[in-house]
């Protein structure tokens, strides 16, 4: 497949950014339809933002459909595989992020009902979450603003340190608004102290701190608190670590791949689960330890779209090339040639 050669969108998409009070314009986008979709947007800022809408082959989009929004201009967070925590350059605003939410559900569902039984919002594409207090106040919008029964929202962190406030103000929203509907997930990635500190060097909670704020968040009919685990050679998973700490009764185990990416590869990152290998180990463990673990592999297509976590189309722009396994999709720019920069 050809990298970077661009196509008009369609007019459609056109007089969606031309709508009044968008506070980001569509510039371009690459995917496909029945798997993941990544548009590149610009914010009224100027700002060169990236969100996705996808869904999981084979279920039907009425039954889910997942957004990942961008929460702020690249990272602080500096993770040793993503692609989006090399540079940093501030928040998106409240209505910035609505805009993303906006643009993919008036092209999905013009009328703003949303029959979607499963309809995710996640805050997972650029940014950890909870360095923007804006998160929150979308969050606290996110129900009068469309008619989504199927409405769940879904956080996940890496637990900053400072970032007291905003957990607890998070933690009155989901009691007051999204009680049992709201999924949490902490990155946690290794039991290794040491070792989770190089992955993700940012000052952020320990596995105790974690656990007392899944325990505080957890109450009856709520969906268990996601302990994730991108699962990279060398990094130990130790289910006696986890037990200590971690009920099996607040708390589930998600193992992923580490995606392609160009930051993982300089890190010399390598995944321990590929998609079509065996589910390892570190699985086996945990279930026999009594954890519900999932392993969540997803679809290959997905990282060649650039659509998985960590990834960022931005970067790949900014190479002039794909990596292997990732990055290949061609863009399809929106208009003039001025937005086929994307740099
Ligand atoms: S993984 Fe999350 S916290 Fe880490 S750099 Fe990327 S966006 Fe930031």
């Amino acid at each position: 497949m050809a990298l970077y050669k661009w196509r008009p969108l369609n007019v459609r998409c056109e007089a969606l950014n031309e709508r009044k009070g968008s506070t980001v314009k569509v510039l371009a986008k690459a995917g496909r339809d029945d798997i993941a979709t990544v548009y590149l947007a610009e914010t009224e800022r100027g700002r060169r933002i990236e969100f996705v809408e996808s869904v999981q082959p084979p279920i039907p989009r009425g039954k889910k459909w997942v957004l990942l929004l961008s929460t702020l201009y690249g990272c602080p967070g500096g993770c040793r595989f993503c692609d989006a925590g090399t540079f940093y350059k501030g928040k998106l605003s409240r209505e910035e992020i609505l805009s993303q939410v906006d643009f993919l559900v008036d092209w999905r569902f013009p009328d703003r009902r949303i029959p979607v039984e499963k309809f995710k919002v996640q805050f997972a594409r650029v940014g950890e979450p909870a360095f923007n207090p804006a998160v929150l106040d979308v969050l606290e919008e996110l129900p009068s603003r469309y008619d989504a029964p199927g409405l769940m929202p879904a956080v996940s962190t890496v637990a900053p340190l400072g970032a007291g406030d905003f957990f607890e103000r998070l933690l009155g929203i989901k009691r007051r608004i999204y009680g049992g509907r709201f999924q949490l997930q902490f990155s946690v990635h290794t039991t290794d102290p040491a070792r989770r500190d190089w992955l993700m060097p940012l000052a952020k909670w320990d596995l105790d701190e974690i656990a007392a704020y899944g325990k505080r968040w957890f109450e009856a009919g709520d969906r268990k608190v996601t302990l994730n685990f991108a699962l990279a050679e060398g990094m130990p998973v130790d289910p006696g670590e986890l037990l200590g700490r971690f009920s099996p009764e607040t708390f589930l185990v998600k193992i992923t791949p580490v995606n392609p990416t160009f930051h993982a590869r300089r890190s010399c990152i390598e995944s321990q689960v590929v998609p079509g290998g065996p589910e390892g180990d570190t699985a086996r463990a945990l279930r026999a330890a009594g954890y519900e673990t999932i392993v969540s592999i997803g679809e290959p297509e997905e990282s060649l779209i650039g659509s998985n976590c960590g990834q960022y189309l931005a970067a790949s722009l900014a190479a002039g090339e794909p990596i292997a396994g990732g990055y290949t999709y061609e863009m399809q720019a929106l208009g003039g040639s001025r937005h086929r920069d994307y740099r």
